[in-house]
């Protein structure tokens, strides 16, 4: 027996380690299977290379836990250590690394969490365990390599002796603390490893599962009889998609692999991306397009981020672009760097390369997509519209691309692209300063009347009804030329689309002095701004607009939660066509009651149609209609 002193300058590192990111106690599971698998497939390589003359034989891991010693074991049957290995990779090495390591983070808050939480391996099992047992057989022969025992109760002070074990490979039990027993729980420890070891390359044993399999009888209608039978509860899959070559792989594959990641996701995706880098860094992937719907959903579904096929997480803000985390499927590359906070990882050159490789794939990908069918591509849009708005909105880099395959559509579900959209429109929708002039309705049901007004003199609207469409819209006015987007009520059809020849008024001023205060007597002037033009006959007598750049302050505050200028007022424009003759007949008519009825049943009209005439006052309203035809 050989007793001896963790070489500690901090007495107190193992309070640390215990304290040290509270919430992430479950890791130690992850650092402890990490090193099982890194030591199994270093016997592997050891032996392809021929360095090992046994039998590598079965190699996987296993889980144990037994509830009545409070024990939780992870076996391997990999490289194993000598007796100066542990001395010197457990002794000294790995507890330096773990004493750098809470050097250098313990300050960090838990607002800015290590992305990984790795680097602190094997001392991590110290956050749950009261001792630490290491058996351990080295594969190598020969004088020296007898199985050896360590153990190590949380304080500095360690105890080796030899042991009896016979097969090769280690052995790692915890004696699991009071505070920890939660992972004693079968149910906690199959979570975690559900969570953290799905897909790494060796496989991981937990337990037993039933399961049912044919006995080969039949029974008396001809069906297979088939018996209970209980097997090794395998947790993962050692040979993931990501890691296959796409050439082998069909759709089917893919939609299955998502069903793998997702089991609760019962929508299919749309499409996916294979990602395969191998220079100037090293990443693999799948990717998957969700079906997303007009309004961001709440993402369950987020992108696992693997680090050689063990899982690290699933918030990869900061990994890749923000309008990206809208995707599903897995990134796995050990070039991220896992043990740096998320401040600090968005300047790291390596993850800007990755970052700006996987928006140029992205983009490729569409643009085949868009070239290959552009039917296909036109069905899917809805989908991926929000999608490919957010990220020309957000990325300079994918806008630039994008730009060929962004896609308009209009109140009719046609479809164009950019250039194909100018040359549409531009022959009757250019205005008076040569502006093109794009329509847009943010709802075909509420702005029916402008947009039928504005389909009649020969304009297209677009459909512009998704959250970010404001934002894309303005993003359009920068990129494109001489072009101005205007929601279809934003004024009188006539001045929506100035052009140069205006209609003589049949009112003169002194006639629109007398008629604008009876108006506006019917009215909340705060709310509606009364003005005369002169439109033709048989436009509607008043026409209530909501003019663009105001309602866009209006939006643009409310979406922010911006209070910069405070609640803004809504005001429109309440437009009185000078032309139309039931406007003449309220100036012409003496009796000023029914002067009166006549202004409020036109006002009353106009806000009907912009869906502004609510409650006592629409009620009102069609008494007032009734009597009126009485
Ligand atoms: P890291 O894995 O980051 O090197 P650890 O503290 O987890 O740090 O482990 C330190 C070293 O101990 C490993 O590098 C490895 O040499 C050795 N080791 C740990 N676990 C095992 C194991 N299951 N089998 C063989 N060697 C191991």
């Amino acid at each position: 027996m050989q007793k001896g002193t963790i070489n500690v300058q901090t007495e107190n590192i193992f309070p640390i380690i215990k304290k040290f990111l509270y919430s992430d106690h479950e890791i130690f599971l992850r650092e402890l299977i990490s090193n099982a698998v890194d030591a199994t497939q270093k016997l592997k390589t050891i032996s392809t290379a021929g360095d090992f003359a046994g039998e590598v034989g079965d190699t996987h891991i296993e889980v144990f836990l037994d509830k009545k010693k409070k024990t939780l074991t992870v076996k391997d049957r990999g490289i194993g250590m000598t007796t100066e290995e542990v001395e010197k990779f457990i002794n000294q090495i790995a507890f330096s690394s773990a004493e750098e390591f809470i050097e250098k983070y313990k300050s960090q808050s838990e607002a800015n969490p290590i992305i990984g939480h790795f680097g602190l391996g094997f001392y991590s099992s110290f956050m749950v365990a009261d001792k630490v047992e290491i058996i351990t057989k080295t594969y190598k022969k020969g004088p020296g390599t007898k199985a050896v025992k360590w153990e190590c109760d949380g304080s500095p002070n360690y105890t080796m002796s030899e042991s009896d074990k016979k097969d090769r490979g280690t052995e790692i039990t915890l004696f699991i603390s009071e505070e920890s027993n939660e992972f004693l729980e079968e149910q906690r420890i199959l979570t975690l490893l559900k969570k953290y070891c799905k897909f790494l390359p060796v496989e991981i044993i937990f337990g037993t599962e039933k399961t049912y399999e044919p006995t080969g009888e039949k029974d008396k209608d001809g069906h297979d009889k088939t018996k209970e039978v209980e097997k090794p509860r395998i947790i993962n899959n050692p040979n993931p998609l990501w890691n296959q070559k796409p050439v082998d792989l069909k759709d089917e594959d893919y939609k299955n692999f998502y069903r793998e990641l997702y089991p609760m996701n019962f929508e299919e995706p749309l499409f996916n991306i294979h990602l395969n880098v191998d220079y100037p860094f090293t990443l693999t992937g799948i990717l998957y397009f969700p079906k997303v719907k007009k309004t961001f959903e709440v993402q369950r579904d987020k992108i696992q981020l693997y680090c050689n096929q063990v899982f690290v997480t699933d918030s990869v803000e900061g990994i890749v672009p923000d309008f990206l985390t809208l995707l599903h499927g897995v990134i796995d590359s050990p070039d991220i760097p896992l043990n740096v906070s998320r401040s600090y990882l968005q300047s790291d050159p390596n993850v800007k390369k990755i970052s700006a490789h996987i928006t140029k794939k992205v983009a490729d990908k569409l643009e085949e997509l868009f070239k290959n069918s552009r039917a296909d591509f036109e069905a899917k849009w809805d989908d991926i519209k929000i999608f490919i708005e957010y990220g020309m909105v957000s990325e300079e880099k994918f806008n630039e691309r994008a730009e060929k395959f962004c896609l308009l559509k209009n109140d009719e579900g046609k479809f164009f692209t950019l250039d194909e959209y100018k040359e549409h429109v531009k022959a009757l929708q250019t205005d008076k300063d040569k502006n093109v002039v794009y329509l847009y309705s943010t709802n075909s049901e509420e702005q029916h009347s402008f947009i039928s007004a504005a389909k009649e003199r020969g304009y297209d609207v677009l459909l512009m009804d998704t959250v970010l469409d404001s934002h894309f819209i303005n993003l359009m006015e920068r990129k494109l030329e001489k072009t101005r987007f205007t929601r279809v009520d934003a004024d009188t059809i006539d001045k929506l689309i100035p052009k140069d020849d205006e209609l003589p008024s049949k009112l003169n001023d002194d006639q629109k002095n007398l008629l604008k205060p009876v108006i506006e007597s019917q009215i909340n002037k705060e709310k509606f701004i009364v003005q005369f033009e002169s439109l033709s006959e048989s436009e509607q007598p008043m026409i209530i607009t909501q003019p663009e750049f105001m309602r866009r302050m209006r939006d643009m505050s409310a979406m922010g939660g911006n209070n910069y200028f405070g609640a803004m007022p809504e005001q429109y424009n309440l437009v009185v066509n000078c032309n139309h003759p039931l406007v003449s007949k309220i100036l012409e008519e003496k009796d000023e009651t029914k002067q009166g009825i006549l202004a409020k049943q036109l006002t009353d009209i106009a806000l009907l149609s912009q869906n502004l005439l609510k409650g006592e006052e629409l009620t009102n309203f069609i008494k007032r209609s009734v009597s009126l035809i009485d």
